[in-house]
C-alpha cells in the first residue's frame, strides 16, 4: 500500500505546525518546529506573502491528511464517504479518520506515532476481535476490541508507547488495559473529544473539495 516515505519533519515545516509524526522526538528539543526552522525552500528572512482563500483551504487539508499519514487518493475517498453519511461532513471525516485501525492502535498507545502504529498493523502484530488484521485503513467499529498479539506484546515500540497511558491518559472514545495490551474503541468520537485536532478547521477541508 502506497505511503509517503520522505522526511517527516519536512511535512511539519511545510505547515509550520507540529503534526506529531515521530513519537517521542516530537516532544523533545530536537523538534525543528521548536527550533523555529523555516518552511522548506523558503528564505527564513524572506517575506511571507498573504495566503489566498484557496491556499488556506489547501493547507488545512494537507495538515489533516499528513497528520493521519494518508496519500491524497485515499484521503479523498474518505472525504467522499464522509459526505454520504448523515450529519456534518467535516465531523464525519474526522470520525472516519479516527476509526482507522492504525489510528486506533496509536490512540490506545500501542505505538508512539501513527507511523509506528501503521508498521505494527502492516507486520501482522495486531488483532481485531481476536482476528489478525494487517490493513492500516481498516475501519474499526464501536465496541471492537483491538489488541497486540501475545508474542508481540514485549516489542520495544509497544512498551515505549504504553508509557504514555500513565503519563497522559487516553482519549474519551477508547479504553485500554495496558497490562493486557488490549483496548476497545468504545464509540465514534464527538468532535470536541479529538483534542489534538482542536485547531484544525475541517470546514475548510470541506470547502476545498467543494470548489
Ligand atoms: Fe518532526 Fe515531530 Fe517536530 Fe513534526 S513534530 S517536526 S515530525 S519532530
Amino acid at each position: 500500500m502506497a505511503r509517503y516515505t520522505g522526511p517527516l519533519c519536512r511535512l511539519c515545516r511545510a505547515e509550520q505546525k507540529k503534526l506529531f509524526l515521530k513519537g517521542d522526538r516530537c516532544k523533545s528539543d530536537k523538534c525543528p518546529i521548536n527550533k523555529k526552522r523555516s518552511a522548506p525552500g523558503k528564505d527564513p528572512k524572506g517575506r511571507t506573502g498573504k495566503r489566498t482563500e484557496y491556499g488556506i483551504q489547501l493547507h488545512e487539508k494537507q495538515k489533516l491528511r499528513r497528520m493521519y499519514g494518508i496519500l491524497e487518493k485515499q484521503f479523498y475517498l474518505t472525504y467522499e464517504r464522509a459526505q454520504r453519511m448523515p450529519g456534518v461532513t467535516g465531523e464525519n471525516l474526522i470520525r472516519l479518520l479516527e476509526a482507522r485501525l492504525d489510528n486506533v492502535v496509536f490512540r490506545l498507545h500501542f505505538a508512539g506515532s501513527r507511523n509506528q502504529a501503521r508498521q505494527l498493523v502492516l507486520h501482522g502484530h495486531v488483532l481485531v476481535n481476536g482476528k489478525a488484521v494487517n490493513i492500516p485503513s481498516y475501519s474499526v467499529k464501536p465496541g471492537d476490541v483491538v489488541e497486540v498479539k501475545e508474542k508481540s506484546k514485549k516489542l520495544t515500540v509497544v512498551q515505549e508507547g504504553l508509557k504514555e497511558v500513565s503519563q497522559s491518559g487516553t482519549y474519551a472514545y477508547v479504553s485500554v488495559d495496558p497490562d493486557a495490551v488490549k483496548g476497545t474503541f468504545t464509540a465514534y468520537p464527538r468532535r470536541e473529544e479529538v483534542t489534538d485536532l482542536a485547531d484544525i478547521k475541517e470546514q475548510l477541508v470541506v470547502e476545498f473539495y467543494s470548489r
